[in-house]
């Protein structure tokens, strides 16, 4: 496990990673890693963490055998692991949870979060109404106009929404007023970030959040099937779900790890959100080295993704690692792949997955004929699909 020993004491997971920011934001990063470092080794804290992921979210989410779908395409069998039974409907709720967990510990009454697609703004509204604290979320001007099912909910829950009018007001500029906002306001103000990105500790912490979703595969695969699954796949935008999957894989000898970026028009037409899978350079955003969309002087590019929740043009720095040490791969998958997944999946097992887990089920849907009967490929199942039928709607003309 040594050489899969990361981050180190600074961030670093390998070259990526890192502190790059603001002095001013440095005297809360700093709080924050000392509190958490005290919250890894306090039992009570860990105790009351699964006592909530257990009563309120619902935890452990099951494995799904989706045995049509896997007859169907005559080869692996496919089963999920069902984050879309989580309360509030995706995997994000353990990491706000963790985090809202340690905002009380440090006293802090304010908490403020970014999103895109808004799940991960629900999810910060929803355990702050849980747990008694004000919420601030900021989200692009663009992202509110596409996604307002879930702002109403934000609404409902109790959170002010703050539209971002800055830049191509999508997810990295929400993400950029978060931390405007943070550094004006850290001694009352906690930010619940929303993957496994940003400047360390954010992605060890979210990481070690997420991470139960690994955690209980381990143990529901062998009970299951005997075994470990073959194959572990999941879908990447700023890398949260696929983390908490592929973490405490990582050790396991004989497991392929895959993680499914956003292919959008494809990598040849430049419009997608595949940093890794479409080899781009190393650079700097949101506080953390890491491969990263950008043009030659540097500045980032515009991204393209059906699933708002994977149009970012970064990615967690632990994913460039694993990358690099050849640890996991990456691939991308295409809008029109992830939406006949996405129908599959509805028709054949009867869920409707959101559009960002459709990319993961694209990818093994076409590997699996390849493969024989015997074979199995565990697909990290990240999220619902409700919030989607607008864009689905769009797209096929299928009236609602
Ligand atoms: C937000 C979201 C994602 C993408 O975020 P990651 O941090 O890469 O996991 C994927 N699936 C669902 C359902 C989401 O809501």
């Amino acid at each position: 496990m040594d050489r899969y020993n990361f981050p180190d004491a600074c961030g670093h997971f390998g070259q990526y990673g890192g502190v790059y920011v603001a002095e001013t934001l440095m005297t809360a990063l700093d709080e924050l890693k000392n509190e958490y470092a005290r919250v890894k080794a306090d039992p009570a804290f860990w105790q009351e963490f699964h006592y909530e992921l257990k009563h309120y979210v619902g935890r452990p989410s099951p494995i799904y055998h989706a045995k049509r779908w896997s007859d169907a395409l005559g080869g692996a069998q496919i089963y999920f692991k069902r984050e879309d039974l989580n309360h509030t409907g995706a995997h994000k709720i353990n990491n706000a949870i963790g985090q809202a967990l340690l905002a009380r510990r440090m006293g802090k009454q304010r908490v403020i979060a970014e999103t895109g697609a808004g799940q991960h703004g629900v999810a910060s509204a929803t355990v702050a109404a849980r747990y008694g604290m004000e919420c601030v979320v900021y989200m692009g001007a663009e992202d509110i106009k596409r996604q307002s099912p879930n702002v109403f909910r934000m609404k409902l829950l109790g959170a002010t929404v703050v539209p971002v009018e800055s830049g191509s007001q999508t997810l990295k500029d929400a993400l950029n007023e978060a931390m405007r906002d943070w550094v004006t306001n850290i001694d009352s103000t906690f930010y619940i970030l929303g993957t496994a990105a940003g400047p360390h500790p954010y992605p060890m912490l979210v990481r070690d959040f997420v991470s139960v979703i690994g955690t209980e595969s381990k143990v529901q695969m062998p009970e299951l099937i005997g075994r470990q699954p073959d194959v572990i796949v999941a879908c990447v935008g700023g890398g949260s779900n696929a983390i908490g999957l592929f973490h405490p894989y990582i050790d396991v000898p004989g497991v392929r790890i895959v993680g499914v970026e956003a292919g959008g028009h494809g990598l040849s037409s430049g419009r997608h959100a595949a940093p890794i899978s479409s080899g781009a350079a190393v650079g700097v955003l949101h506080g953390a080295k890491s491969y990263l969309m950008q043009d030659r002087n540097g500045q980032i590019v515009e991204t393209h993704s059906v699933s708002a929740g994977l149009d970012y043009p970064g990615v967690g720095p632990e994913h460039s690692h694993l990358k690099d040490i050849g640890r996991a791969e990456y691939v991308a998958i295409n809008d029109d792949e992830a939406l006949q997944a996405f129908h599959h999946c509805c028709r054949l097992e009867g869920i409707i997955p959101a559009l960002e887990s459709s990319h993961a089920l694209a990818w093994a849907g076409k590997v699996a004929p390849e493969m024989t009967k015997d074979q199995v490929i565990l697909v990290n199942l990240s999220g619902r699909g409700d919030k989607d039928i607008n864009t689905v709607a769009g797209l096929t003309g299928i009236s609602l």
